[in-house]
């Protein structure tokens, strides 16, 4: 029989690509979004697909799913620190009353939920490696806080729900992710780089660029997440790519790999912004048999191939949409 999964979020970067892979798996999926961040771009190749059906709806609000439903991904939130500022306590209701809503769907029918948690529940870490086991470094009130502490309490929510309920329940904390459909104008560094490159604008490096990410390729964090999806460990597992880099040496690469002419200039550090990052993945190698397999070059030659295919306009807007707007 035919399983079918529930997707929020699904119009967004990450929501998308498990569309994609959910449909290549042959469950029939119901793609769930509000639009606030998502777009309808990311998923139009799949609206006429008999497997595949879109709902236009804010999980933050009751969700009624008729019929049955075997798996839900709950990946609706704003996920850049320039979103968290435009729409903080939207930022903060989804991943709070909207992951209640979805435990209390996936208890009613009987379906496992996976929740998309995230590094930054490390906060500022000072522990380097992140392990699962290292409980973070997060300042509340801070520019990162609606974020950081809703990922927090839906960390918790669902914990409870599992022990509580006996729900079904896996979460994954995602490591910084890039590849097509990331939005050009998020804030984040990757889709700046590029765009600025494109553009013919120098790099804008905040602070001295000494600060670290490690980037996965969306492909390898898709694989990941699904052998997660279907393996039995239920606390909350490290998914990303242990390969860290520096911001500075991040810009150098993109200036190479687009053969801008331009140069970084340095801009002030945002507050809280992390000093280091970087997966302990031994958990998802011993107990997921995963790693991820694509190198920074191939992920990043794809990436900017994908922004360079967007219709040169695309490339001049600051931003397709009024996000305080549709802050309701
Ligand atoms: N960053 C930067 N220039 C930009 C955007 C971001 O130097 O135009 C830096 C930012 O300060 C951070 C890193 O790149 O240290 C990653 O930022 P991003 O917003 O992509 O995600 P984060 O990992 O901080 O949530």
């Amino acid at each position: 029989m035919q399983k079918r999964v529930l997707i929020t979020g699904a119009a967004g970067f990450l929501g998308s690509h498990l569309c994609d892979r959910f449909i290549k798996e042959g469950f029939f999926v119901i793609a769930m979004d509000n639009l606030i961040t998502g777009d309808l771009r990311n998923i139009d190749h799949l609206m006429q697909n008999p497997n595949f059906e879109f709902q236009l709806h804010d999980v933050t609000k009751h969700i009624n799913i008729s019929g049955e439903l075997h798996y839900i991904m709950h990946f609706a939130s704003p996920a850049s620190p320039i979103d968290y500022l435009k729409i903080p306590i939207q930022t903060l209701k989804v991943s709070s009353l909207g992951t209640h809503n979805v435990l209390g769907l996936a208890r009613v029918k009987k379906a496992r939920v996976l929740v998309a948690s995230t590094s930054e529940v490390y906060g500022d870490p000072t522990v380097h490696p992140q392990p699962e086991e290292y409980w973070g470094n997060v300042n509340p009130v801070g520019p990162r806080g609606c974020y950081d502490e809703a990922k927090r309490f839906m960390e918790a929510i669902t914990m409870a729900y599992h022990e509580t309920h006996k729900v079904e329940t896996r979460i994954v904390r995602i490591f910084n992710t890039y590849g097509p459909r990331m939005r050009l104008n998020d804030g984040r560094v990757l889709p700046a780089f590029i765009g600025q490159a494109l553009r013919g604008e120098d790099l804008t490096m905040f602070g001295d660029g000494s600060q670290t990410r490690s980037f996965c390729y969306v492909d390898d964090l898709v694989e990941g997440i699904y052998r997660l999806l279907f393996s039995d460990y239920y606390l909350p597992m490290n998914v990303g790519n242990p390969s860290e880099i520096t911001i500075k040496e991040f810009g150098e690469e993109i200036l190479k790999l687009t053969g801008a002419n331009q140069k970084l200039i340095s801009l002030p550090l945002p507050k809280d912004d992390p000093k280091q990052r970087r997966p302990d993945i031994t958990k998802a190698q011993n107990i997921l048999k995963w790693e991820p397999k694509v190198s920074r070059a191939e992920g990043l030659k794809i990436t900017y191939d994908y922004f360079r295919s967007l219709p040169k306009e695309e490339l001049f807007k600051t931003e397709h949409r009024d996000l305080e707007k549709l802050n309701k």
